[in-house]
């Protein structure tokens, strides 16, 4: 179905990093626009159009195979060029969480990018310098739109206070039969194990960890609703598998 919308209506970008993020981010939309006109031959990116709320979001997903930061660029940019005013974008994808003091950070949790006094939000970790000392890491990212950055502040005083909807989100979402229930149902603290960082996997040859030994024993929470947190998030190109 062709969209009855103008490009020009759509002012939020919305860059999956996988089918999964992309079946996630089609079924939170209120209502659905259909597809969008785009020059052939310039862009070769596959959108869904929608609306969220009062946002209207167009959503796009990194291609097979297309994955890190050449990918995301690629999707970017093409996203820009059919849709002239869009006033950020957002990247969202499944990452690896690395609980600290700080952050108690579970299997579930959400983590959202936030500038510090150092970093942007995001740190693409992999980019730097060889040097006889090792590995530099150089450069750095841009921080987040104003406009984002007042709007979490929103959010999190909504939070602060009780009044997260998340829990309501993820109901609605499985009830709503457009996605697999299982795929995004909380599986339960046995599946959640936090191993020490010199911890090796035993099995090379399979997911399981029933062979592994270092996990650190964690408090109970008091429910399983995702905890939402606010950092850095490191990027890159690899896909860190290591404890
Ligand atoms: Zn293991």
């Amino acid at each position: 179905m062709a969209s009855n919308f103008e490009n020009v209506a759509y002012t939020v970008g919305w860059i999956c990093a996988d089918h999964m993020g992309f079946a996630t981010a089609r079924a939170m939309l209120d209502a659905q626009h259909g597809r969008p006109q785009t020059q052939h031959g310039l862009d070769d990116n596959t959108y869904t159009l929608g609306r969220i709320g009062p946002h209207n979001v167009v959503i796009t997903c990194l291609s097979l195979g297309g994955r890190g930061t050449v990918g995301a660029a690629l999707a970017a940019s093409r996203l820009i060029s059919s849709f002239p005013i869009i006033r950020f974008g957002l990247l969202v994808g499944t990452g690896g969480g690395i609980p600290t003091d700080e952050y108690d950070i579970r299997l579930g949790d959400v983590a959202v990018s936030a500038p510090n006094q150092t970093f942007g939000g995001v740190v693409q970790i992999d980019f730097g310098k060889a040097t006889p000392r090792g590995f530099e890491r150089t450069g750095s990212l841009n921080k987040p739109p104003r406009a984002l950055m007042t709007a979490i502040q929103d959010v999190r005083a909504n939070h602060f206070m009780g009044n997260s909807q998340t829990s309501r989100y993820l109901n609605e979402l499985c009830a709503a039969n457009t996605i697999t229930a299982d795929a995004y149902t909380y599986p339960g603290v046995q599946n959640d194990k936090f191993f020490s960082p010199d911890s090796l996997h035993q099995d090379p040859s399979r997911k399981s960890c029933t062979k592994c030994t270092g996990i650190k024993r964690r408090s109970r929470r008091k429910d399983t609703a995702p905890v939402i947190h606010y950092g850095t998030i490191a990027s890159g190109n690899k896909i860190i598998r290591t404890a």
